[in-house]
């Protein structure tokens, strides 16, 4: 069944616990998954965890990953890493000035809805924010639960999608940046759903930086998407991965992990290619 290499859990905004995430995916037959929650590595302790207490041995294998939130111009860029060290100082001292700047933007949020006439409290986001990384999601579920709106479509199109009164933008964080920040804790970054990215001549620049693989299979990518990217990647000489972007969401079964899954070889030149960090390549 092969590897998902792209994996939300409730330390961001997946529904699943990583201990959650691992027995779903043992129930479907996965040989190994990567925890790649947005902007933190809190998941992946746990899910390790997990790993040790079924005795998985080397069975199963928990990449340490990261998807991290940058804007590139006016459009929202998504970097992973994989194999990262997730005890990074550095990383882990940048992803703490990430997360105080989306605490505080959150309150920002809020106001701006309040001004509106939305009641809506920064308490209530932050419960439905389970996790740390705090975002529009949650605000979105609130405004639901609230009746407000009816959908998360909804929410972002009248309130706090980029052109809505409750907009507030994030902060600023370069993919040139996420890129080194990624390289510097050992880790190899893969620019992630070029497709959505919709912007080729963007997605090459993104390249340029230095980026180590291309994320080719994903749910919401074409066939066409497949094999133009498939093409880039090659003419760059970049790692072909994939995954599934799963966040427990029962209503999207095309994003359910394991639904885009990669075949050991690519976890192996993802391996290579990052510092080497004892077990995981000798699972390989
Ligand atoms: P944030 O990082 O707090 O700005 O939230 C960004 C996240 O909101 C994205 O990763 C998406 O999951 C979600 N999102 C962004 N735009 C939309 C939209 N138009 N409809 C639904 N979800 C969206
Ligand atoms: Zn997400
Ligand atoms: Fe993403
Ligand atoms: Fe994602």
């Amino acid at each position: 069944m092969g590897f998902d290499l792209h994996v939300h859990t409730t330390a961001s905004d997946g529904l699943f616990t990583p201990a959650q995430v691992i027995n779903e995916a043992l129930r479907l037959g996965l040989t190994g998954v990567a925890i790649t929650d947005h902007d933190t590595t809190d998941g992946i302790e746990e899910a390790l965890a997990e790993v040790r207490r079924l005795a998985l041995g080397d069975r199963f294998l928990v990449i340490p990953g990261i998807e991290l939130n940058t804007e590139g111009g006016e459009r929202e860029i998504h970097i992973l890493g994989y194999f990262i060290d997730w005890h990074h100082p550095r990383l882990l001292q940048r992803l703490g000035e990430v997360l105080e700047a989306r605490g505080k933007r959150v309150i920002n949020m809020v106001e701006k809805l309040n001004h509106l006439g939305i009641k809506v409290s920064v308490e209530e986001v932050r419960q439905e924010a389970k996790g740390e990384v705090i975002g529009r999601p949650h605000v979105a579920q609130v405004l639901i639960k609230n009746g407000y709106v009816s959908s998360v479509k909804e929410a972002f199109e009248r309130y706090i999608g980029r052109n809505g009164p409750a907009y507030v933008p994030r902060y600023k964080f370069e993919p040139s940046e996420a890129i080194q920040l990624i390289k510097e804790a050992g880790g190899v970054p893969v620019l992630a759903h070029p497709g959505l990215i919709g912007d080729d001549g963007l997605t090459r620049k993104l390249i340029h930086l230095g980026v180590k693989g291309l994320e080719v299979y994903y749910p919401e990518h074409s066939k066409a998407d497949e094999r133009r990217y498939l093409a880039m990647a090659e003419e760059y000489g970049l790692i072909v991965t994939g995954g599934s972007d799963f966040h427990g969401d029962p209503n999207n079964r095309a994003a359910w992990l394991g639904s885009v899954a990669v075949d050991g070889k690519v976890v192996k030149d993802l391996g290579q290619r990052s510092k080497p960090k004892e077990g995981f390549l000798s699972f390989m």
